[in-house]
């Protein structure tokens, strides 16, 4: 089985550098789990607005530059936040990434603050 983006998903990915953009399109044909994309770029308000909160610890996010993006995992259509579903995904992700050459950084992989919807280009080969 393979899944496809929605018009949404494909929206919310506008901004996004396109080798990012190729990778989450060829992840989603080869993703055993489906997903979509909740955020790709983001402004710098929107930012200021989610530190506040505490969702994020950094102005310097990735999003502010079009070099990151979140998913959801979806069953059934309906997100879904259960954690063994994010590895799944970023299999999906890497794989992707490696055939292409594009390296890619998994919020999953971080030893603190762990952000397994979180997938981001490896600053050191897309500073
Ligand atoms: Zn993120």
């Amino acid at each position: 089985m393979s899944f496809r983006f929605s018009a949404r998903s494909r929206r919310r990915m506008k901004g996004v550098h396109p080798a990012l953009v190729e990778v989450m399109e060829e992840a989603i044909r080869r993703s055993p789990v489906d997903f979509m994309i909740t955020e790709g770029l983001r402004s710098p308000e929107r930012q200021a607005v989610l530190v506040r909160a505490g969702a994020s610890r950094t102005s310097k996010s990735r999003h502010l530059t079009g070099h990151a993006v979140d998913v959801a995992a979806l069953i059934d259509g309906k997100v879904r936040w259960d954690w063994p579903l994010y590895p799944r995904i970023a299999l999906a992700v890497k794989a992707a990434a490696h055939e292409r050459g594009v390296p890619i950084v998994w919020g999953g992989d971080w030893p603190t603050l762990r952000d397994g919807p979180h997938f981001e280009l490896d600053r050191r080969v897309f500073p």
